[in-house]
Formats: structure tokens, sequence, C-alpha cells
């Protein structure tokens, strides 16, 4: 039973994973700016070039693609820590595997020969988003798929149009996309 229950748990964590990366993703390509202060630089420029040159994050290193991703994660287990006492194998599980969601993407731009073997076995059995769901991130008008770890949440989330939800949703507010990527 218990096992059960921590499989149903490490399932329910990566999809949710999944969507975290959609979330920051979307984020960044509909309402990032490269003036914003600290990420603009950092990560929406980043980004931005990212779509004006796809293939170039294959050359990037480690560091580049995933600094990011740990100063964030840091602060998150770090929060966690301060206000609960403790950190728990989900926050660990959700951060280290978020801290390196930019090599999954990565890897979702690399032509078979250019990883391990381990990695197209993944991508081959749908544990790690293939390069042909990634391609439908990169295909004009670039504006569905923004989910980059498996290739589950995209198609429903693009069936239900949700992530146009959430840009009329915050129109409502007066909150626009900057319509950059396109
Ligand atoms: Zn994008
Ligand atoms: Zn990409």
């Amino acid at each position: 039973m218990i096992v059960a229950i921590i499989a149903l748990q490490v399932v329910g964590l990566y999809l949710l994973l999944d969507f975290l990366t959609g979330v920051v993703h979307f984020w960044m390509d509909r309402y990032g700016k490269e003036d914003m202060p600290l990420v603009g630089k950092a990560i929406i420029e980043i980004n931005t070039w990212h779509h004006e040159n796809p293939r170039r994050m294959t050359t990037r290193s480690y560091w580049y693609l995933c600094k990011s991703g740990w100063v964030g994660v840091g602060a998150m287990l770090t929060g966690v820590y301060l206000i609960t006492g403790a950190v728990s194998w989900q926050w660990w599980f959700i951060g280290i595997l978020g801290a390196n969601a930019n090599i999954v993407h990565q890897w979702a731009h690399k032509f078979p020969n250019e990883k391990p073997a381990l990695i197209n076995w993944l991508q081959k059995i749908g544990i790690i988003q293939r390069p042909h769901d990634h391609a439908q991130h990169h295909t004009k008008p670039e504006t569905r798929s923004y989910c980059t770890y498996t290739p589950w949440l995209n198609p429903m989330l693009d069936r239900i149009g949700f992530w146009f939800g959430i840009e009329r949703f915050f129109a409502t507010f007066g909150i626009y996309t900057t319509d950059r990527i396109d």
C-alpha cells in the first residue's frame, strides 16, 4: 500500500513539475521583457535568443542553462525550510529535477547522435519530452506546448486552450501579452 502511495505521488509530482515548467516558460514567452530588473538579462533575454535560434541551445554549457534554475530552486528549498523547519523528499524531488529542466529541454533540441543512448531511450518511452513533441512549441505562432519536461500535458492543455484562457483572464485585469515572440 505504502509503495502504491509513493508511486502515485511520484507520478503526480512529476506531472506537476512538467506543468510548472510550462507556467515559467509561458510567463517568459508571453509576459517577460528583456528590461525587467533581475530576471530580464538572466532569463528573459536568453529565452528570446532561444526562440530566434533554437539549435544554438545545444552548444550551451550546463551552467549556462541551469544556473537560474538552481538559484530559483535554492530559494524555494530555503524558503520551505525556514517556514516548515524541514524539507521533505517531495520538495527535493521537484527541486532537483526542476533545476535540471533546461537540460531536458536541451535534449529535446539535440539529434539522437548528440546525446547518450539512455536519454534517447527515456525520450522514446515518453518519460521525458521528445524532439518532435517540443517542435510543436517552436512552430509558428509559437503559442502552444509550453511544458518542456514530458510529452503528456501539452496535448491536453493545448486541446482545451488552457494558455489562451489564462491570457484572456489576465487581459480582463489589463495585463496583456508582450507579443515579442511570434
Ligand atoms: Zn518558448
Ligand atoms: Zn526549445
